[in-house]
């Protein structure tokens, strides 16, 4: 009996929902393709706001101390804490372990409504650092003596003249480092390789940004070059870069030109979700959060705790669903995988699905998250 334990953040709002749904399913997909010997064994770990008023913590450190001991794991959506402390705890958790690659597979499910003509063509992963760039929560508010400071220490230290209204500026700073580049770089061109992928973009704004993005964009060309030459030279992997503003447009109008993409924090974050609605896949979107040199790796749906829709039956499970299919193709688990995708796409073709996805499809019938759950595990 080959068994796993796979520790799981249930979530808040719609995530116990989700969480079922995507264990349910997963459970039945691995029966089916293996028939006994492999099995996964789920691991309750408390977060959010159940844990709060449980244990006065949002994110136990037992919870984190699980993902690192069972080096993987998985998570519903969890409420952003109102007020002091943690501020996220999404990105607490990518601090806390390292997470320093947000992974997001984007693929188009025949039968789904886009609104491009085309969604078969879009298929890319995005590895957005995670860990860097303007997101990294270093900055001060407008009118505060911390930012009034900060513009001395620029206009007398460093003679910066250029910041157009000092007196009401807020100011964020933006680190981008070529260890942190270099790490990103790496995993997506090793990524590339092992899924034969033909190419990895460097997504980056260095025409304007040049020693931030553009030390992105160089410090990608060279690790590249280094690390994978051979592959390179052999025309196995080709590197390239694109201009954000260019690659946002040039993803619309031919998204066949890319496959792998590798970014930065904020561009991650704006291109994940264009792409993603690009294949009317926002709601179903799944991602992961991976250390590829620990191998740490904890998946989630990308939406948010919906609590308009918390407790109705109504939640489309299907992002925390691919977030665990995600799962189960890292370790190796593809045939449960693939069954599951399968599924996925006979239910979307005769219109089966939750009512988010069914309205908006000519043949759509809409089901409760349960119904839809069963339907699936029917379909396996
Ligand atoms: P949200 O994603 O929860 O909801 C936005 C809208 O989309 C709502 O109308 C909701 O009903 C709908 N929606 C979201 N997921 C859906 C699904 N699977 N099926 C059907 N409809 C769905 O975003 P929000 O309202 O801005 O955030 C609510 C809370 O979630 C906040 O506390 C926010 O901080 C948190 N949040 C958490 C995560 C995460 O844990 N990864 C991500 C985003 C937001």
């Amino acid at each position: 009996m080959e068994s796993l334990t796979v520790p799981y953040i249930k979530g808040d709002g719609v995530g116990p929902e989700v969480t079922s749904s995507m264990m349910r399913v997963i459970d039945a997909a691995v029966e089916k393709a293996y028939g006994g010997p492999r099995h996964i064994d789920w691991l309750e770990v408390p977060a959010g706001g159940s844990a709060f008023e449980k244990y006065g913590s949002y994110m136990p450190d037992a919870t984190v101390d699980a993902f690192r001991k069972y080096g993987l794991g998985i998570k519903g959506p969890l409420m952003t804490p109102v007020g002091g402390g943690i501020r996220s705890l999404n990105v607490y958790l990518r601090q806390t372990l390292d997470l320093y690659v947000c992974l997001r597979p984007v693929r188009w499910f025949k039968g789904v409504e886009s609104p491009v003509k085309h969604p078969e063509n879009v298929d890319m992963v995005v590895f957005r650092e995670n860990t860097e760039d303007i997101y990294a929560g270093i900055e001060w508010e407008a009118g505060t003596p911390e930012a009034e400071k900060f513009y001395g220490f620029l206009r007398d230290a460093m003679g910066v003249t250029k910041v157009r209204f000092p007196e009401t500026s807020a100011f964020g700073v933006k680190p981008v480092s070529r260890e942190g580049t270099e790490r990103l770089v790496r995993a997506a061109c090793r990524y590339a390789l092992d899924h034969n992928r033909p190419s990895v973009t460097l997504v980056h704004k260095g025409n304007i940004m040049k020693f931030t993005e553009g030390g992105f964009k160089k410090w990608g060309y060279e690790l590249a070059q280094r690390e994978f030459g051979d592959a390179i030279a052999s025309g196995k992997l080709v590197i390239k870069d694109c201009i954000c503003d260019a690659f946002l447009q040039n993803a619309l109008l031919k998204p066949e030109d890319y496959s792998v993409i590798a970014t930065l924090n904020l561009n991650g974050d704006y291109v994940s979700d264009m792409l993603a609605a690009q294949v009317g896949g926002i709601g179903i979107s799944p991602g992961a959060n991976i250390n590829y040199d620990s191998g740490l790796a904890i998946f989630e749906a990308t939406h948010g705790t919906a609590p308009d829709i918390a407790g109705k039956d109504v939640v489309n499970p299907c992002s925390n669903l691919l977030s665990g299919v995600m799962l189960l193709e890292h370790i190796g688990w593809n045939e449960a995988a693939g069954l599951i995708y399968d599924a996925l796409e006979r239910s979307f073709a005769e219109g089966c699905a939750t009512a988010d996805l069914a309205r908006l499809m000519p043949n759509g019938k809409a089901m409760g998250t349960r119904e839809f759950t069963n339907h699936l595990i029917g379909l396996l």
